[in-house]
């Protein structure tokens, strides 16, 4: 069955895109924790990152530097951001198919709650 990531990446559901390439799409999250609050979503399916192969690494790299790309779009550059990415129960995974949270636009504690 097809994840709900999987859903908008195949344009089955909408979202509010930020970025989209060959390998990843980026869209504005449903339930925004931060005044920018994005997930980065690659296209190929990977369930959590714990289940990355080496195979993957490629996939992995461009989801960091589309993170990063998308932040400095967003004008978080100068400001700064936070990437997480969520994996399993105690990590507070909720969707099964990686995606990196890209969040910013005000202070974020630290440690995370
Ligand atoms: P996780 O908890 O797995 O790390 O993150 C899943 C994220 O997906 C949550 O922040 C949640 O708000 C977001 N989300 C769940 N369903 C949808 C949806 O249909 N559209 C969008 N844009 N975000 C969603």
């Amino acid at each position: 069955m097809k994840t709900i990531f999987q859903k908008i990446i195949d344009r089955e559901i909408p979202a509010k895109l930020a970025y989209e390439d060959e390998h990843c799409i980026a869209i504005h999250d449903i339930n925004p924790q931060a005044p920018v609050h994005v997930l980065v979503i690659p296209k190929q399916h990977i369930t959590r990152i714990a289940e990355a192969k080496a195979d993957d690494q490629n996939t992995l790299g461009h989801l960091l530097l589309s993170a990063a790309a998308v932040a400095k779009k967003l004008g978080l550059e100068q400001s700064g951001f936070r990437v997480v990415i969520n994996n399993g129960r105690d990590g507070g995974e909720t969707v099964p198919h990686l995606h990196v949270h890209l969040l910013g636009g005000r202070p974020l504690a630290w440690p995370p709650g």
